[in-house]
């Protein structure tokens, strides 16, 4: 439906056994490609381009100003609010995670962090790295299990400081219910960390106001999900958090007065972006959002859910097909993780590629204990891989949507698959 506003994915036709194939590109959960109106955008821009807050010229008046506002129309697009929250620009959702990681320091101390099995690695080995960190468990079909939340809070009498959980399912799509998730770790006296990663471009986000004991603490998410390029994401927290301290980086532009003896910080956001930042990755993002904004996340979210629905029940048709869902597909992004019986993950998705046209990604996509879970792996098969890791297979094809594919690619997949689950005996 909204082909024309992405760029490239028309134009892209790899020759296959001779014949021209459209490019179909199933694999948005990783990167997706950028909006048309971002490229225009940032070669509109390109003449202002300069150092931000680093020079008195017009340029650099200009390229500071959209910085600045640019924090704002990032906070307003998660429905932070302004005055108690700050939007910090990082490289990605994996720098913003380490970075809090490292800043939450003075408020976890010994206390303990819950993450869950759901996790991309990049919400899970930050908090390993530097805390004492428990699991929720997820069940069967690889959904969060809420009363195990509960219980863990309760066992830990208090000492639970953070509730660590994605928005969405980089595996499954499974969306998380991180209201009621908020309101429970709250209750409980922890914060909550949303990993929106893969919320952020799917799916309408409200941080809520702080009274509300549904509200969001704090919420990372990378540009090169949502229509723009790598290289720019934005961690969003109260801004006391950032107020005293030292910064995980420091250099220019994290201070206000530096002595041979002494350095006196300057205030957040500033302190948390040591060096020269990405003006172009923040260009970019803001037009993403303002292009996201004008379609409505509302439009976008069901648009790709009644694709998801549509690819869900004509897979079920495929002969040999394992699906990894529980079929609600109203809480879920557009990602859908499955296997064909008999057929390692990796030679699917190189026929689906080789013969179709059609990328995907296959593999555990850094969420290892999540699909360890969801394969049920045993402990057993775990040992098998330590002393050898070639001979780990565990892993799923993925399929995940952005909002410009369409019936008639999906109709390509199913028919391809079909081919290939006939052919497996
Ligand atoms: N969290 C989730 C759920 C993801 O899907 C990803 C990337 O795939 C990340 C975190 C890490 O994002 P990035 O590589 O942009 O830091």
């Amino acid at each position: 439906m909204y082909k024309n506003l992405v760029h490239g994915v028309n134009t892209l036709v790899p020759v296959i056994n001779g014949n021209k194939v459209p490019y179909i590109n199933f694999d948005n959960a990783a990167t997706t490609p950028p909006f048309s109106s971002v490229i225009h955008e940032i070669n509109r821009f390109s003449p202002y381009y300069s150092s931000v807050h680093r020079g008195t010229g017009y340029k650099s008046i200009i390229s500071s100003q959209l910085y600045d506002r640019a924090r704002y129309m990032v906070l307003d697009f998660v429905k932070a609010d302004k005055n108690f929250y700050t939007a910090i620009f990082v490289k990605n959702t994996t720098e913003a995670i380490n970075k809090l990681s490292y800043r939450l320091i003075d408020e976890i101390k010994d206390g303990i962090v819950l993450s869950t099995y759901m996790e991309h690695h990049s919400n899970d080995l930050p908090w390993r790295h530097r805390y004492k960190v428990d699991y929720v468990e997820v069940d069967e079909r690889g959904r969060l299990d809420l009363d195990h939340l509960e219980s863990l809070l309760k066992k830990y009498r208090g000492r639970v400081k953070l509730v660590t959980v994605t928005g969405a399912s980089n595996v499954t799509g499974y969306i998380n219910p991180i209201h009621k998730i908020a309101e429970i770790a709250h209750r409980y006296n922890s914060k909550i960390l949303v990993d929106g990663a893969q919320l952020v471009p799917h799916h309408p986000v409200d941080m809520k106001p702080v009274e509300d004991p549904a509200h969001i603490d704090f919420i990372a998410f990378s540009a090169h999900k949502m229509y723009a390029p790598f290289g720019i994401g934005v961690l969003i927290a109260p801004k006391y958090i950032f107020q005293s301290g030292i910064p995980d980086q420091v250099g220019g532009g994290t201070v206000d007065l530096v002595t041979p003896k002494e350095v006196t910080w300057t205030s957040p956001p500033e302190k948390e972006e040591a060096g020269t930042p990405n003006l172009f990755g923040v260009v970019a993002l803001i037009e993403s959002i303002k292009t996201l904004k004008k379609l409505d996340m509302n439009r976008i979210s069901n648009y790709e859910r009644k694709l998801t629905k549509y690819t869900l029940e004509r897979l079920k048709t495929v002969p040999n097909i394992v699906i990894y869902d529980d079929g609600n597909v109203k809480n879920k992004v557009s990602i859908i993780s499955f296997n064909v019986k008999g057929l390692y993950h990796g030679k699917v998705a190189a026929i689906l590629s080789l013969e179709g046209g059609i990328g995907v990604r296959n593999g555990c996509f850094c969420a290892q204990p999540y699909i360890q879970k969801l394969l049920k792996v045993t402990e057993k098969d775990i040992e098998k891989y330590k002393r050898d890791p070639n001979l780990y297979r565990a892993g799923t094809v993925r399929i995940s949507y952005g909002l410009y594919n369409d019936f008639q690619e999906v109709n390509v997949l199913i028919e391809l698959l079909r081919q290939i689950g006939n052919n497996t005996d």
